[in-house]
């Protein structure tokens, strides 16, 4: 392992701290509706218990505020002291409305406004409030969400990812907030390394170097969830980037932490985690190949399990032995199963090669976050989905029940082109 990279602390809460020489933070977040009281402190509970520093919790809309601050007040009543930290999108409303409420609130800053001097201003108003409440923020910026502003100007590239963040850390430097932690997530594990290592080097020329929250976004499930994660998380700790991470699973949110923990423990002091012989087999491969993989210092890894080194291989996108699936980890915005569903369109789809088939919760987020995708499944609400070619709806308000065989058909007309 490289020397790790010094970063400021971020204090959260009482006393989770982020940052340089401080063990690895995990963290997770809920995938109930926030407007289920009784689900979400559940389901915060069972986080807590398996270990989860930090538990995100989505804040969809202004009448959730309440919701979380009922949540926050039923944890702590019943002992739960775990920072709890708000997932905004889009609205700096809600976002300034949560501040007085959570112990974080990450945002992506530039969906604050379509005009970029105007969610410059709310951003400098937003900071403003969290001083006074000495809050602790995380700017998320997700390949495939940076907003049209950012891509006109600074184009889509894991450089232009890390140019756009360093503007709003420039903003928190400029407004003397120091409480803030940085990620850069992207579902291609190339993309997303390359972005981190860029923001690492500008925070680093900059004389001040934010604490990074580092992960996969939308990695899928099962082994190739865990695998792709693992592959890229672990190339960057070993570089000493990232202080605290998430695993995005589509899976219970549970399922997270040991695969972080594991990562946590063997790239700082964190504690170590028991894990079942085959996961940790996995795991300890995705880790000991992924940066050699990533780097192109190697080109086959001398792994005997076929299957696993495929899986491997895929991850760091050396080989593509089957289509490459993205899938979000689904939360409170979530608007169907969507673990069965993704399972499904995964065994209706395994065919087909060269293809990369997004499944998403949300339509709010969704068609965004998907990014490199050329098709995509998402959820509309109301057992209703919309499937897309590229970033374009191809066909509206298909029955659920339908949507998986209209997928199927779609890509295959395309391939018979
Ligand atoms: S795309 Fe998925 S994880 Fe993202 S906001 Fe929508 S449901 Fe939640």
């Amino acid at each position: 392992m490289k020397e790790i990279l010094e970063t400021r602390t971020v204090r959260v809460g009482e006393n989770v701290l982020i940052g340089s020489g401080h063990p690895i933070v995990v963290q997770t977040m809920c995938n109930t509706h926030t407007s289920d009281i009784e689900a979400t402190v559940a389901q915060c509970k069972l986080l807590a218990a398996a270990g989860s520093q930090l538990i995100r919790i989505t804040v969809p809309a202004m009448a959730d505020v309440k919701h979380l601050e009922e949540i926050r007040s039923r944890l702590r009543a019943d002992g739960v002291n775990t920072p709890l930290v708000a997932d905004i999108h889009f609205s700096s409303e809600i976002a300034m409305a949560v501040v007085p409420v959570v112990e974080k609130i990450r945002i992506n800053p530039g969906n604050f406004h379509p005009d970029h001097e105007k969610a410059r201003a709310l951003f400098g108003q937003f900071l403003g409030l969290c001083k006074q409440y000495d809050r602790a923020i995380r700017i998320g910026l997700n390949h495939g969400s940076l907003g049209k502003y950012i891509v006109e100007k600074y184009g889509n590239t894991p450089e232009a990812m890390a140019l756009a963040a360093m503007e709003w850390v420039e903003m928190c430097i400029e407004a003397g907030f120091y409480n803030v932690v940085v990620s850069l997530k992207a579902s291609n594990t190339v993309v997303m390394v390359n972005a981190y290592r860029n923001l690492a080097r500008m925070m680093k020329e900059r004389g001040v170097v934010f604490p990074l929250h580092v992960g996969v976004t939308e990695a899928g499930n099962g082994d190739s969830g865990r695998i792709k994660s693992c592959v890229a998380i672990s190339t960057l700790l070993e570089e000493g980037i990232g202080n605290t991470i998430r695993v995005s699973l589509t899976e219970p949110p549970q399922n997270e932490l040991p695969v972080a923990q594991y990562l946590a423990h063997r790239y700082s002091s964190a504690p170590s985690v028991s894990l079942g012989e085959r996961e940790e087999t996995i795991l300890k491969a995705a880790c000991d190949y992924g940066a050699p993989l990533l780097n192109h210092e190697v080109d086959d890894i001398p792994l005997e399990d076929e299957y696993l080194k495929d899986e491997i291989l895929q991850a760091c996108r050396r080989k593509f032995y089957k289509p490459e699936y993205i899938a979000c980890p689904g939360c409170g915005r979530t608007l169907y199963n969507l673990e069965e569903t993704f399972n499904r369109v995964k065994a209706a789809t395994g065919e087909f090669k060269d293809v990369v088939i997004a499944v998403m919760g949300c339509i709010v987020n969704g068609p965004g976050e998907m990014a490199d995708a050329d098709y995509g499944y998402v959820g509309e609400g109301a057992g209703k989905v919309t499937l897309y070619r590229k970033k374009e709806p191809v066909l509206r308000h298909i029955p659920e029940n339908e949507a998986v065989d209209r997928l199927v058909e779609l890509i295959k007309t395309d391939q018979a082109k």
